[in-house]
């Protein structure tokens, strides 16, 4: 237990946290050259394509250090708010963190988050300004945000690249030096948490833990308290590059169980693996379930591919148990699921899975938050799809869920940050400089105003200086109405949604002109209505027009005719027949184009 250290590495996106990682592998010889390649933690293609770490990993390093060996455990998590339960529980099998700061941007919004969750769990913290190869990195600048921010000395400061790797020698002594060896009675019940879990095609589903008290063999015969399922360890072990069985592991240990497991929904992050005989009295503390947050529809393109998409999503949840969905129908869109996601990162993932591993044309519709309703005869329900909402009439109040936001930027975009928070009904908590030309800004917002497109509209009126993060705050009563289209006369279900009482009418208006933009012309006018309730209180029209595309063939060239018409079969392919209406995709996407 005195040789091990476990610990992980906290940084905002892009400040170099992978590339770090591969250096200390590579330093301690833990990949060889020949196995080397850039990011090697990021295993999954799309992680390794978008740059991004999408599931935890650990991976354990042998280092001698003063002629003593050591196990340094590794410990990555995920980059992005979607995954912060994972980030935590991750977090909270670490008794030290890297602090990894890109010396050319400083502190951004991620960081300070998740420093907050190291700190929240006593971790020894060990700040690295990193790309000090750069020519604009400013050290001493943000060495002075960094002390304002941990308290620190300037001295323990370590300064790295992750490209010369100046600096990889100093992180892995102050590794052994600063941060506490893990604690733990080999002779109490056992107690292991589970950071994450991987589903491997071959051995089923591996769960990665950490041992508080305790020791765990082969064989053992073990049970995960939160699901109450019992299982025989067939094989535990550590984690190197490669899975590496052990007879037994005791306190502090970072390893793996493979014990038979078939979905990655038995196995909950965050969840504490004891034996049968001899359990420990309680759990580790930090359980929670985790929910899916945001929630859009999901449909085959192609009426005749619902079995396949349902095959489909079968198989992405064995690997993904955070993703969740039930059949659901709309009389748009024909038959598919109602998706529930973690956030819209993760949402654009299994999109994006789905088409590329499953080669599935879907349809998603407009990602929309979950609501509770408190109805006049005092019952309370859920309401994950702005169609299922009932009739104002029956509702009493409605509640919306709400985030803690926190963005960090440059002092003169202040002005238009706010105004844009403000716009999205967000309340300012608090504005502190981290110095005179950065500033943070906490707010209050509702997770709806969120998911259409204010993480891109910061982007840009931030010119890109502005970083965000968040965390879900809970339930708050809103003035919100269903707004529903109706096209000749037809609601179109997959384009309602809830909006605040103030922004409907404006909204409603847009969303009219919006539709006349991208519905086709067609054989007759269209009618484009918004209506709450009964009451219609915008109105567009597509004229119609005669459109024979063989028309200018002069009745001559039959292949070239032939070849014309099944073109425009194809075009129509992305079309959904909506009553006697044909409504191209990107019409049911079109909230998110409004500006
Ligand atoms: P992560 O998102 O924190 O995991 O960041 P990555 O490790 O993926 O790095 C983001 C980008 O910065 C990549 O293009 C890296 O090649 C680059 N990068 C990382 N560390 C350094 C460094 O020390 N110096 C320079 N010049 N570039 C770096
Ligand atoms: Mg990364």
């Amino acid at each position: 237990m005195e040789k091990i250290r476990n610990f992980c590495i906290i940084a905002h996106i892009d400040h170099g946290k992978s590339t770090l990682a591969d250096r200390l592998l590579e330093f301690t010889k833990t990949v060889s050259e020949r196995q080397m390649h850039a990011q090697v933690l990021d295993s999954m293609d799309l992680e390794q394509e978008r740059g991004i770490t999408i599931k935890s990993h650990a991976i354990q390093m042998d280092y001698v250090h003063d002629g003593e060996p050591y196990k340094l455990n590794l410990i990555d998590t995920p980059g992005h708010v979607d995954f912060s339960y994972e980030v935590s529980r991750s977090i909270a099998a670490c008794e030290g963190a890297l602090l990894i700061i890109d010396a050319t941007q400083g502190i951004q919004a991620q960081t300070i988050s998740n420093l907050y969750l190291a700190i929240e769990h006593d971790l020894e913290i060990i700040p690295v300004l990193n790309k000090m190869d750069l020519p604009n990195a400013m050290p001493e600048v943000v060495e002075d945000q960094i002390i304002d921010l941990i308290g620190c000395d300037r001295e323990d400061i370590i300064r790295a690249s992750g490209k010369t790797g100046e600096g990889v020698q100093e992180i892995l002594n102050q590794i052994i030096y600063k941060i506490p060896h893990p604690k733990g009675d080999p002779k109490a019940p056992l107690q292991a948490l589970i950071f994450d879990s991987v589903f491997n095609s071959f051995r089923g589903i591996i769960a990665y833990f950490k041992i508080q008290n305790g020791e765990i063999r082969k064989k053992d015969l073990v049970k995960f308290v939160a699901t109450g399922k019992q299982y025989d360890a067939d094989e535990v072990g550590v984690l190197k590059l490669s899975l590496q069985p052990r007879d037994v592991l005791g306190p502090g240990a970072v390893g793996y169980i493979i014990s038979g497991i078939k979905t990655a929904k038995e196995v909950k992050v965050g969840d504490t693996i004891t034996h049968v005989d001899n359990p420990c009295d309680k759990a580790i503390e930090g359980f929670e379930e985790v929910k899916p947050m945001v929630f859009a529809g999901v449909y085959p393109i192609d009426a005749d591919d619902y079995e396949d998409l349902r095959a489909a999503m079968d198989k992405l949840q064995l690997n993904d148990a955070s993703l969740t969905f039930e059949p659901e129908s709309s009389a748009a869109l024909g038959f598919g699921f109602r998706c529930g996601f973690l956030g819209l990162l993760h949402m654009e993932i299994i999109q994006e899975r789905l088409e590329r591993e499953f080669d599935m044309n879907v349809i998603t519709t407009v990602p929309n938050v979950s609501y509770k309703a408190h109805l006049t005869d005092g019952s309370e329900i859920t309401v994950y799809n702005p169609s299922g909402m009932p009739a104002s009439t029956t509702v009493d109040e409605i509640e919306e869920p709400y985030i803690r936001a926190n963005i960090i930027t440059a002092s003169e975009f202040i002005g238009p940050v706010m105004t844009l928070c403000l716009d999205k009904r967000g309340e300012l908590v608090s504005q502190n400089y981290l110095t005179a030309e950065r500033a943070e800004l906490v707010f209050n917002l509702p997770l709806g105003e969120i998911v259409f497109d204010f993480y891109d509209k910061l982007k840009s009126i931030s010119k890109g200086y502005a970083s965000f993060d968040y965390h879900m705050s809970g339930f708050k009563p809103a003035k919100l109405v269903r707004l529903d289209i109706l096209l000749n006369g037809e609601m179109v279900d997959a384009l309602s949604t809830l909006i605040h009482f103030d922004n409907a009418y404006p909204f409603g208006r847009r969303m009219c002109e919006k539709l006349k933009e991208l519905i086709p012309r067609q054989q007759f006018d269209i009618a484009i209505q918004a209506a709450i309730g009964a009451k219609i209180i915008a109105r567009e029209t597509v004229k119609a027009v005669r459109k024979d595309v063989t028309a200018k063939c002069y009745g001559g060239d039959i292949t070239r005719k032939r070849k014309l018409l099944e073109k425009q079969k194809k075009g129509k392919k992305r079309m959904k027949q909506v009553g006697n209406v044909e409504v191209p995709q990107k019409a049911f996407l079109a909230v998110l184009k409004l500006d």
